[in-house]
C-alpha cells in the first residue's frame, strides 16, 4: 500500500462477483472510510470489520491499514452473539459494515460500546488524518486481530504484528514470483505487478492476507470469490474464466472441490503460473491432478498457523517429491523465522530432534504473533530459557518431522481439526453441545470420507434417560442454539442422542471416543 502512488490508477485492484475496483477508487473509498472512523473513534484502537467478500470489504480493511489500526474480521457465517463476543474480547471502538448486519448484530455492537461508522466523509478531504499517513506507527502495533476456535469454548484473539506481516509478505513475494524461498528476500518494487491473485478465504481466516499481500502489496489485482460462487458453480467457472488468475491462493479443499469440473484445467486459466496451498494437509493426488491439467503451472505446498502469520515454510511440489505420496513435505522455513521439531510433550527448549524423529513443531522468530488477548490461556506460546535465547516462540501442537532438510506436517497432537480449511477446536463445539438443555454428556467428531475430512457429527447423552424420547426430537432447538454460538461451518451435520445406558467409557471412567466412532 505503501507504493500504490506508483502503481497506474486505472489498474484493477479488486474483482469481485459485483463488478471491478480500480486503485483510484479503491484509495478514495478507503481514505473516505478512514475519515469515517478517525472522526467516529479517534485514536489507535481495532476495528471491526464485518462482512464475507462484498464490495465494501477490502476498502474497509485498507482503511484500517492506512490509519495504523488492526481490523478485527468477522465473516457473515458467524453469529451475532460470537461477533460481539469477538468485538468485546479486542476491544473494537468502531465497526465497519460491509454487509447487511442482523439486528441483534447492530444492537449488540452498540451495547459493547463500538460505533458502527457509516463511511463517506465530506468531500475534499485528501490527507489522512493524524497517524494515519502511509508508515507511520510502529511494527509491534498489530495490523490485524483474528480470532480462531479455543478449546474453553470462547474464540482466542491473535493480535498480529505489523512487522510480522511486512516479514511475511516479503518472503511469500519471492515465493510467488518462483524464487528460492532458502534466499534472503529482495526488497524494492514488486516482480511481478500485474499478477492476478485468487483470495478465496474468508477475511476472518489468514490465508486471505497472502492474497491481500500478493496482490494489493504488489499493484496486483485481487480477484474474489466468494460462498456465493461457490455454491453455484457454473457461475464460478465462468467468473474464472474471465479472471486471468496468475497466482492461485486456496486450500486444497478448494482446489480439490474445482477438479470435480472436467473443464478445470489450462484453457480455462491460461495465464496461471502457480498454485500456493496453505491451511490443511494437501494430498498428493490433489497435487498431482493439479499438475496434469496446468502442466505449465507450479504447486507450491506452504504451512503455518495464525499465530506466526499465515506462513512459515514453504516448498515447490517436483515429480520427485510427489512420487514420495503422503504426506507432501510442507517446506523449508522463510529467511530469518526458525522452525524446529521439538521432543514430545512439547519441551520447546530443548535441542532440536535430528531428522528423521518426530516430535512437535515449534516456531520463533519475527512472524511469531500473540500472546493471545485475555483472557485466553497462553496456549502454545512460551518462552525459551535464556540459555536457549531467552525468545518467544511457539509450540504449533502439529506433529512433524524433518527429512532430506524439508519438514513434514504429519497431524495433530491434540484434538484441534481442519474441516473445508476451517480450524476447529472439537473441544469448542463439545462445549456448547454440553450447554443444551437436557444434554448431559456430549462429543463431536470429523467424519472423513476417503482420507479426507468431510462434516461433523456430534453425539449427546440425555441427561435423563428417555429425556429426548418424552419430549419429541429435540434436535431442531438445539441446532437452533447451537447456530446462536458457533459459526455454520462448525455446526454439526447430525446429532445423534445415545442413551446414557449405551454412552461408551473407558476403564478410566473417560469418554470413549474410539467407541463413539464405531458407533458411527
Ligand atoms: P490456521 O491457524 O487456521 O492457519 O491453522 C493452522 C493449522 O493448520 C496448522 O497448525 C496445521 O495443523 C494446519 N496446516 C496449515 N498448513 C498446513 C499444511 N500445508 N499441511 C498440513 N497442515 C497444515
Amino acid at each position: 500500500m505503501e507504493r500504490w502512488a506508483s502503481v497506474p490508477p486505472g489498474r484493477a485492484a479488486v474483482v469481485g462477483p459485483w463488478g471491478t475496483m480500480t486503485y483510484a477508487q479503491l484509495r478514495r473509498r478507503a481514505r473516505d472510510l478512514a475519515w469515517g472512523i478517525a472522526e467516529a473513534r479517534p485514536g489507535p484502537g481495532p476495528v471491526l470489520v464485518y462482512g464475507h467478500q462484498e464490495e465494501g470489504v477490502v476498502p474497509a480493511l485498507c482503511a484500517c491499514w492506512s490509519l495504523g489500526r488492526p481490523y478485527v474480521p468477522v465473516d457473515v457465517s458467524c453469529p451475532p452473539l460470537r461477533a460481539v463476543e469477538i468485538a468485546r474480547r479486542a476491544g473494537a471502538g468502531a465497526a465497519l459494515l460491509a454487509a447487511e448486519a442482523p439486528a441483534e448484530l447492530a444492537s449488540g455492537l452498540a451495547a459493547a460500546g463500538a460505533v458502527v461508522v457509516a463511511g463517506a466523509a465530506p468531500a475534499g478531504r485528501g490527507r489522512l488524518p493524524g497517524a494515519g499517513r502511509p508508515g507511520a506507527g510502529d511494527g509491534a502495533q498489530p495490523a490485524y486481530v483474528m480470532f480462531t476456535s479455543g478449546s474453553t469454548g470462547q474464540p482466542k484473539g491473535v493480535p498480529v504484528p505489523r512487522s510480522a506481516v511486512r516479514h511475511f509478505a516479503a518472503w511469500i513475494g519471492e515465493v510467488a514470483a518462483g524464487r528460492d524461498p532458502g534466499a534472503p528476500p529482495v526488497p524494492g518494487p514488486a516482480a511481478a505487478p500485474a499478477d492476478v491473485v485468487l483470495c478465496q478465504a474468508p477475511f476472518s481466516f489468514d490465508l486471505s492476507v497472502m492474497s491481500l499481500c500478493l496482490a494489493l502489496g504488489r499493484g496486483g489485482t485481487l480477484f474474489l470469490v466468494g460462498r456465493r460462487e461457490v455454491a453455484d458453480p457454473p457461475a464460478l467457472f465462468s467468473a474464472l474464466r474471465s479472471s486471468g488468475l496468475t497466482v492461485w491462493v486456496s486450500t486444497p479443499s478448494f482446489a480439490r472441490f474445482c477438479l470435480a469440473e472436467p473443464s478445470f484445467a489450462e484453457p480455462m486459466l491460461p495465464r496461471l503460473r502457480r498454485f500456493l496451498f496453505c491451511g490443511e494437509a494437501l494430498p498428493a493426488a490433489t497435487a498431482r491432478r493439479l499438475l496434469e491439467r496446468f502442466p505449465r503451472a507450479e504447486v507450491w505446498n506452504t504451512y503455518g498457523p495464525t499465530e506466526a502469520t499465515v506462513a512459515v515454510t514453504a516448498v515447490r511440489l517436483t515429480p520427485a517429491l510427489l512420487a514420495g505420496g503422503d504426506p507432501l513435505p510442507v517446506g523449508r522455513p522463510a529467511p530469518g523465522v526458525r522452525v524446529w521439531v521439538a521432543p514430545e510433550p512439547g519441551d520447546a527448549a530443548a535441542d532440536p530432534l535430528p531428522e528423521g524423529e518426530p516430535g512437535e513443531i515449534v516456531i520463533a522468530g519475527p512472524q511469531l504473533a500473540g500472546p493471545y488477548l485475555a483472557p485466553a490461556a497462553s496456549g502454545g506460546f512460551v518462552r525459551l530459557p535464556a540459555a536457549a535465547g531467552g525468545e518467544r516462540a511457539y509450540r504449533s501442537g502439529d506433529a512433524g518431522v524433518v527429512r532430506a532438510g524439508l519438514l513434514y506436517c504429519l497431524g495433530r497432537l491434540d484434538r484441534q481439526v481442519k474441516l473445508h480449511g476451517y480450524r476447529l477446536e472439537l473441544e469448542e463445539i463439545e462445549h456448547h453441545l454440553r450447554r443444551l438443555p437436557g444434554v448431559g454428556d456430549a462429543a463431536a467428531l470429523l467424519v472423513s470420507r476417503r482420507g479426507i475430512p468431510d462434516h461433523l457429527v456430534a453425539l449427546v447423552s440425555p441427561e435423563a434417560p428417555a429425556t429426548a424420547a418424552a419430549q419429541g426430537d429435540p434436535s431442531p432447538a438445539w441446532r437452533a442454539e447451537l447456530a446462536r454460538h458457533l459459526p455454520s461451518y462448525a455446526l454439526p451435520r447430525l446429532i445423534r442422542v445415545v442413551e446414557p445406558r449405551d454412552w461408551p467409557l473407558t476403564a478410566n471412567g473417560k469418554v470413549d471416543r474410539a467407541a463413539l466412532e464405531r458407533m458411527l
